[in-house]
Formats: C-alpha cells, structure tokens, sequence
C-alpha cells in the first residue's frame, strides 16, 4: 500500500499523472501539456478563482469600486 500526493488521477490525453500547477487550480500535464483544474479544490476555491480573472479581467476591473458601494447599500435596510 503506497500513498500518492497526486491530486489528478491521470491525464485524459496521454493517461500520465505527472503534472505541473500553473496557477492556484490549474494544473499543466509534464507530457502532453494539457491543462486541467485541480480536482483537490473545492467548487467554492474554484468559483473564487474564477471570480477573480474575470472581474481582473477587462473592462470589469471597476467591480472592486462598485463592491465598495454594494457593502454599504446593503448595511442597512
Ligand atoms: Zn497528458
């Protein structure tokens, strides 16, 4: 009984289990270089990270502006 610290069981394209992580999330396989997310994440780390490039993206780079405004308004009520 061995243990692994890999949290891919395999590549879909060429089946090895060596990966690289890119960012928080994303790994690259070593082989192939197909990128998948880390399954080892939960959905939450993931939307998070996810939430973050596309509001860092482009044009919605304001939304940390319009965050501020959100708390307040939302205060009370
Ligand atoms: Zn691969």
């Amino acid at each position: 009984m061995h243990s692994s610290n890999s949290v891919v069981s395999a590549c879909i394209v060429c089946n090895s289990n060596e990966f690289t992580t890119l960012y928080d999330g994303i790994l690259e396989c070593n082989v192939c270089d197909h990128v998948v997310a880390d399954l080892n994440l939960s959905s939450e780390q993931l939307f998070e990270l996810y939430k973050k490039n596309y509001f860092f993206g482009e044009e919605y780079s304001n939304y940390v502006n319009d965050e501020q405004v959100l708390k307040k308004t939302s205060g009370s009520g």
